[in-house]
């Protein structure tokens, strides 16, 4: 990207309150086209909250969110359901729990999203969810329900629901937290290819490893605002920030 180009997404002053408990004081993040960022910071410092706001799951009380081209939704204003939607479909989500349907097969899952949200023909989400599954190498369970899969198998198919609304942007909250160790790697690989094919992702994680390989800026969150932000070579290694030293000690 030229550095003149606008970034694809840009959030000015995000703020949200559960009640008393204000979670975003001010968060202002850019994400450049192809760009990988990493979320880090204590459990409850904002991370899950700030991609809830962006995937329209949960309101924010002021704030700009603003993607190359539009739409640009100001949260102090009056927001319509028409910009909700259309922020919603700019990006898609990737749970902890991978949330695919039990009572649905692996591609019923995957299509499930471009048939009923998007009005795709069948015949079409059907072919794309066929090429989605034959990536992360899971074709022969297509007919499978997630109960019959590993956590890894489960999280890697909803990793492929989430591309195949064919989003903009990649929102992924601990994905691999809710697994095995040893069922970690095989979606830190999917998450990688990912990355290297060029997609723009928003990853909340802990693994710090994949961060300082993958991440082309880490964001470190304490109390509802960025303490601090950079390289992965210069955060993880040599935060400038008391705070950010603390927490990353701990994780060590
Ligand atoms: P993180 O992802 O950094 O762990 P979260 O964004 O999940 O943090 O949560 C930040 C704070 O917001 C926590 O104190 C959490 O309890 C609170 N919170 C999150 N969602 C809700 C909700 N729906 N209702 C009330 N409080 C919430």
């Amino acid at each position: 990207m030229s550095p003149t180009e606008n970034p694809l997404l840009q959030v000015t002053g995000l703020e949200k309150s559960f009640g008393t408990n204000k979670v975003l004081a001010g968060v202002d993040l850019e994400v450049r086209r192809g760009d990988v960022l990493v979320l880090i910071g204590p459990s409850g410092s904002g991370k899950t909250t700030v991609l809830r706001c962006l995937n329209g799951l949960e309101t924010p009380d002021a704030g700009v969110v603003a993607f190359a081209g539009g739409p640009s939704v100001d949260f102090a204003a009056k927001v319509t359901k028409a910009d909700r939607t259309a922020l919603r479909d700019r990006s898609a989500m990737v749970f902890q729990h991978h949330n695919l349907f039990p009572h649905l097969t692996v591609i019923q899952n995957v299509m499930e999203g471009p048939v009923q949200a998007h009005r795709v023909p069948r015949a079409e989400a059907m072919e794309r969810a066929e090429r989605l599954l034959a990536r992360v190498g899971l074709s022969e369970k297509r007919d499978a329900y997630p109960s019959e899969l590993s956590g890894g198998q489960q999280q890697r198919v909803g990793i492929v629901r989430a591309l195949a609304l064919e989003p903009q942007l990649l929102l992924f909250d601990e994905p691999t937290s809710a697994l095995d160790p040893e069922l970690v790697g095989e979606v830190l690989t999917v998450l990688r290819e990912l990355a290297n094919e060029g997609w723009t992702m928003v990853i909340v994680t802990h693994e710090l490893g994949f961060a300082r390989e993958v991440a082309d800026e880490v964001l470190f969150f304490d109390e509802g605002v960025i303490v601090e932000r950079g390289a992965p070579s210069e955060l993880l290694r040599q935060p400038k920030k008391e705070r950010t030293r603390r927490f990353l000690n701990r994780l060590l």
